[in-house]
């Protein structure tokens, strides 16, 4: 072998070698794990969503699928949307049964067992006047116009067929939504599309529904209680892990009129805006669980309201009243 053959032999196999660097050193940011997070605007709201993961790609599939999720489940329970399900449901259940599909039938099941529980504050009927306000476009109905619409408000015109997979309306006029319920369901889709990925750290928030999956790595999670008056401060800060908070308030869809503050959470027993508390925020196992009980906490009002979260195992609660006194359930105070 000559001597130049030699030299450029070295040297092909030092490009080489600088080649396998190269390369070791393109893969590594992929195969070192670390945070990767997302954030949209879907079901009307901000929804977010953070995962631990080694493969950047991995993650972004999860992430895509998550926000995919929250699209589905807001087309179909959406009722501003006119060929949705609920809305078919809404123009047509009150002449005729109306197949759901069994999603539709178990969260419907679910917050007709949270109407019976917490004794009809939470009622996803309170639509058949709620349609009647517009906090955008600040519009109330008059008197008159809300005290007509009010008998359809009870969840006990609702028949839902469990086994049949259908449900109707007994009276004209009744309407049901499920704001109050379905941006916790989609949070749980959307934790549980994660879960089934391997993913074991996680966080994804819709509005004031959010969950974690694990802990954030050694450390909890810290989710803070927003100040119900005073955007951007922090009332408190929770730390969590392996759970889902709900907060409620009336501040994120409002206006004010004749010295009132009228809100999207609405009594059922009246039509009018609950006006006893601030804020409520719920922690526990589930944000379907959580998602419902913060707005019947909300209606309940501080007693009520603290009494029901502890009757329910894994459930506590911070509510904020209407003077801005912070109430704590028991588990929260004890150390
Ligand atoms: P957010 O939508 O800001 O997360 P909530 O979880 O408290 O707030 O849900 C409020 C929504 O619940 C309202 O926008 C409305 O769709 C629905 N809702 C209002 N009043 C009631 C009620 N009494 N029972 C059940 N759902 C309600
Ligand atoms: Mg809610």
């Amino acid at each position: 072998m000559s001597v130049s053959a030699d030299i450029s032999h070295a040297k092909a196999l030092m490009t080489l070698r600088a080649c396998v660097l190269m390369s070791v050193l393109l893969v590594m940011p992929a195969t070192r794990a670390q945070w990767y997070e997302r954030e949209a605007a879907v079901m009307g709201t901000a929804v977010k969503v953070e995962v631990w993961h080694r493969d950047a790609a991995a993650a972004a599939e999860a992430m895509t699928a998550v926000m995919a999720e929250m699209q589905r489940v807001d087309t179909l329970m959406s009722t501003y949307k006119p060929d949705s399900a609920l809305s078919v449901v809404n123009a047509r259940a009150a002449t005729e049964p109306i197949a759901i599909t069994e999603e539709l039938v178990d969260l419907i099941g679910l917050a007709l067992d949270y109407s019976r529980l917490t004794q009809g504050a939470f009622d996803i009927t309170y639509a058949s006047v709620g349609y009647l306000y517009d906090f955008r476009a600040h519009v109330k109905p008059a008197d008159d116009v809300l005290a007509a619409a009010l008998p359809a408000v009870d969840y006990r015109h609702v028949r839902l067929d469990r086994d049949g997979h259908t449900i109707r309306f007994l009276q004209p006029g009744v309407r049901i939504d499920l704001g109050g319920i379905a941006k916790g369901h989609a949070v749980d889709r959307a934790i549980d599309l994660l879960r089934t990925r391997g993913i074991e750290h996680a966080l994804v928030t819709a509005g004031g529904d959010s969950r974690l999956l694990g802990d954030r790595r050694g450390e909890p999670w810290v989710v803070g209680v927003r100040d119900p008056r005073t955007a951007g401060d922090v009332l408190l800060r929770l730390p969590l892990a392996d759970e889902a908070i709900s907060t409620s308030g009336d501040y994120e869809r409002y206006f004010e009129a004749d010295g009132k503050r009228y809100h999207h959470i609405l009594e059922p027993g009246t039509g009018q805006p609950a006006g006893s508390v601030r804020s409520v925020t719920v922690i526990g196992p589930m944000a379907v669980d959580t998602d419902a009980l913060s707005t019947s906490v909300f209606v309940l009002g501080v007693d009520r309201g603290l009494a029901l979260i502890e009757t329910l195992d894994g459930f506590e609660a911070v509510i904020v009243d209407a003077r801005g006194g912070i109430y704590y359930s028991q588990g929260l105070t004890e150390p």
